[in-house]
């Protein structure tokens, strides 16, 4: 069998920064126990790893009324404004670990909000970096969505979830360009998204044969894995998208094929490498 391994897979930059910073937490005196405000980061190993460590995680705001003591995590998707405010008032100590460019990409959203735009946000509905600014956007996810929308504002922005894919984008933008037409667009793609995807692309541009499979590594709950798997969707039925090591006897091994090998931002390394291993023994 061949495999070939992307350039780019396990973690982004944003990703091990969250984790960096939560793992020094306790280099750094801060008061005990350590509440991490939702999943860290979307991937059920790393989060798993964290509570055996005795990281507490909270899965509902409300849970913080109760608690008088303790240091608080954010997640690397941002944290909504009336938490900080609401641990704030408990003066406890909040760790921030949300991406720097989620942060970017909201303060964008805020300015805009600030000079009375109206704002279409295409993301995901219930995902924590699109739930922090809920309150100032029109959250869009699907065609329909802009169906919806009875906007009578002049000055609208069309901005988006930084992990979304270049063909939701594209397709949303079409869409609400026909019905608003005077949308200024400023939308983004992190550049760790962007780059798997670009990569994917053109890969799978050359390579989508019958003999070429393409096994996307990443956990359910990660957007901007579906992204990658939604792009390999659209080109190939030879695919797998897979969590761990346990998952590779759903596989069909041939030494005659191909497999080429990607991962979402939240995978980490350790992962893949088994993951690897274990398609080898196969
Ligand atoms: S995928 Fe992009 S936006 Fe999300 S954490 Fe990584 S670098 Fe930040």
């Amino acid at each position: 069998m061949n495999i070939i391994i992307m350039p780019k897979v396990g973690f982004c930059y944003g990703v091990e920064r969250s984790i960096t910073l939560t793992k020094e937490i306790e280099n750094n005196n801060l008061p005990k126990p350590y509440y991490l405000l939702g999943m860290l980061v979307h991937n059920d190993i790393v989060n798993n790893e964290l509570e055996k460590s005795g990281f507490i995680l909270l899965n509902n705001p409300n849970e913080i009324d109760n608690i008088n003591n303790g240091t608080f995590i954010s997640t690397a998707h941002g944290l909504k404004q009336s938490i900080k405010d609401k641990i704030n008032l408990k003066k406890l100590p909040i760790i921030d670990t949300t991406c720097p460019i989620v942060l970017n990409n909201n303060r964008k959203i805020l300015e805009y909000y600030h000079k009375m735009y109206s704002i279409i946000y295409i993301g995901k509905h219930n995902h924590q970096e699109s739930d922090v600014i809920k309150e100032y956007i029109h959250l869009v996810e699907t065609i329909d969505d802009i169906e919806k929308l009875s906007i009578t504002n002049e000055n609208i922005v069309l901005t988006n979830q930084t992990t979304m894919s270049i063909y939701d984008i594209e397709t949303i933008t079409t869409a609400v360009l026909k019905k608003y037409p005077q949308t200024i667009i400023d939308t983004i793609i992190c550049p760790a998204t962007k780059e798997r995807q670009d990569t994917l692309i053109s890969e799978l541009e050359k390579h989508h044969g019958l003999t070429d499979f393409w096994i996307v590594i990443g956990d359910k709950k990660s957007n901007n894995t579906n992204k990658l798997v939604e792009i390999v969707k659209n080109v190939t039925n030879n695919y797998y998208f897979i969590s761990s090591k346990k998952e590779v006897k759903n596989i069909k091994i041939s030494n005659d094929f191909n497999y080429y090998i990607t991962s979402g931002t939240s995978t980490p390394n350790i992962v893949i490498n088994e993951i690897i291993e274990e398609l080898k023994k196969e």
